[in-house]
C-alpha cells in the first residue's frame, strides 16, 4: 500500500465509519431544545435574561476562575481582556505566529501590534525558552518600561494560546511575566476543559478568553467569555462589554467609551445546556484520541499528537504530525477530503498574512516546521461512539 492510502486506511479505522465525516460537529439533544425554547416562550431572547448569569456561574465553577463574563464571541473576549490588561495604542503584544487569526486581530483592535514569537515542539504553543532568548536580544528597559529596541515601541503584554486545547508551558511563562512585570493574557479559546498541573487553563494570567463558536468543544451558536480571578477586572469587563451603562431604573447614562459585546440570552441558553455535557464531550474526545493513537502505532510516516505529561488536554482538535514535507501533507489533504474525511492543515503563520506581514517577529523555526507537517483530523465527540461499537463488535 502506498503512503497516502495507508494513512487513509488508518484514519478510517480510527473514526470507525465509511461515511462522510466532518472535522468537528456540535452535538445537541433534548436539553438544548428545551432551554432555547424557554427563551422563545418567555420572550427573553436578547440582552437580559437568566441564562447569561447561569452560564457565568457554571463557567466559574467548572474552570475554578473567580469570575466569568459572557460576551458575543471569543475575539471580543480577547479584545476586552487585552484592553483591561492595560494594552495601549502603539504597544506591541507578544503572541505565537502559529495561531488562528483572531489572536492577532484582537491585538489590532487595541491599535497595538502583534510581535510574533516561536512555539515549543512539545506543546505547539508559545515556548518559554525561545521567548527568553528572543527577549534578551530584543527588549530594552527605558523610562520604567520595556521596549522593543528596534521599533522603540512599548511591550504591553504576553498572549500565549493553547493550541488545539493543549496547554502551553504555563509555569515558566508565568515566571517570565512575573519577573518582568508583564501582564499575561491567555487565549484559551480552544482549551475549555484543559488543565495544566490539575489547574484549568485561563487561570494563570490576569485575564483569559474562551470561545463558544460552532466548531469549539461546546457552542453557544456564537459566543465567548472572559475569565479572571480579579474582582475589579471582572466588574470592569462587565461594564465595558455592556455599553458602560450606569445602572438606573429608567435613565440612559453611560460613563465611558464602551462596547455592545454582551452575549444574548438565547445563545447563553444553548451554552448552559452544552455545559452540562462538557465532561461527556471531553471524555469522548480523549477516548477518540486514544483510538487514533492505536491506529497509528507502527506507522513510520505519521504520528498522532499526544499531550505532555503535566497537561490534560480536551483534545479539541486531534492532530496528525507527518514526518515529511508540505508535498506529503497536501497529498493527504487532497485524498482524505476527496473520500469524505474532513482534514485541514494547521494555520498559515500569522506573520505570512498580508495585514501582519510587517509586524516584528523572532526566529520562527518550529512554527514553520509545524506549518508544513500538521493536519487536523475528524474530532467530533460522537465519533468516539463509533469506535466503541467497533471494539464491541
Ligand atoms: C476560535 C478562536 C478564537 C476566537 O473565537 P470566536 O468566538 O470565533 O471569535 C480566538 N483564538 C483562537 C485560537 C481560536 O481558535
Amino acid at each position: 500500500m502506498n503512503t497516502v492510502d495507508d494513512i487513509l486506511a488508518r484514519l478510517r479505522k480510527a473514526i470507525g465509519t465509511q461515511d462522510r465525516v466532518a472535522l468537528h460537529e456540535p452535538a445537541f439533544g433534548q436539553r438544548e431544545s428545551e432551554l432555547v425554547q424557554d427563551c422563545l416562550s418567555s420572550g427573553w431572547v436578547s440582552s437580559v435574561g437568566k441564562y447569561v448569569d447561569q452560564l457565568e456561574e457554571d463557567l466559574a465553577r467548572f474552570t475554578g476562575a473567580k469570575h466569568a463574563v459572557a460576551v458575543v464571541n471569543g475575539t471580543a473576549a480577547l479584545h476586552v481582556a487585552l484592553l483591561l490588561a492595560g494594552v495601549q495604542a502603539g504597544d506591541e503584544v507578544l503572541c505565537p505566529a502559529l495561531s488562528f487569526v483572531a489572536t492577532a486581530n484582537a491585538i489590532h483592535y487595541c491599535h497595538a501590534h502583534p510581535h510574533f514569537v516561536d512555539v515549543s515542539p512539545r506543546t505547539w504553543g508559545m515556548c518559554a525558552d525561545r521567548l527568553r532568548e528572543h527577549w534578551s536580544n530584543m527588549a530594552v528597559r527605558r523610562n520604567g518600561q520595556w521596549e522593543n529596541r528596534v521599533t522603540g515601541r512599548r511591550i504591553g503584554a504576553v498572549l500565549p494560546m493553547h493550541t488545539f486545547g493543549v496547554p502551553v508551558e504555563l509555569d515558566p511563562l508565568v515566571a517570565f511575566c512575573k519577573e518582568l512585570q508583564l501582564p499575561l493574557i491567555e487565549d484559551a479559546a480552544e482549551s475549555l476543559g484543559s488543565f495544566y498541573r490539575k489547574k484549568h487553563t485561563g487561570n494563570f494570567g490576569r485575564l483569559a478568553a474562551i470561545s463558544f463558536n460552532g466548531n469549539k468543544i461546546i457552542t453557544a451558536g456564537g459566543g465567548g467569555a472572559i475569565l479572571t480571578n480579579d474582582s475589579q477586572l471582572a466588574k470592569r469587563a462587565k461594564h465595558i462589554t455592556t455599553t458602560a451603562k450606569v445602572p438606573h431604573p429608567w435613565e440612559f447614562h453611560h460613563d465611558e467609551f464602551a462596547f455592545n459585546y454582551r452575549m444574548p440570552n438565547l445563545n447563553a441558553a444553548l451554552a448552559v445546556a452544552q455545559m452540562e455535557r462538557l465532561h461527556e464531550f471531553i471524555q469522548a474526545k480523549r477516548e477518540l484520541q486514544r483510538r487514533y493513537v492505536e491506529c497509528f502505532t507502527e506507522c513510520t510516516v505519521a504520528e498522532i499528537y499526544c499531550e505532555p505529561e503535566e497537561c490534560e488536554s480536551n483534545y479539541w482538535l486531534i492532530a496528525l504530525r507527518l514526518n515529511g514535507d508540505a508535498t506529503l501533507r497536501d497529498e493527504i489533504l487532497q485524498a482524505a477530503n476527496a473520500t469524505g474525511i474532513a482534514t485541514r492543515p494547521i494555520w498559515t503563520l500569522l506573520c505570512d498574512l498580508p495585514m501582519y506581514a510587517n509586524c516584528p517577529q523572532g526566529d520562527l523555526t518550529i512554527s514553520r516546521e509545524l506549518e508544513r507537517c500538521v493536519i487536523s483530523v475528524p474530532s467530533s465527540p460522537k465519533l468516539a461512539l463509533n469506535a466503541q461499537v467497533r471494539v464491541a463488535a
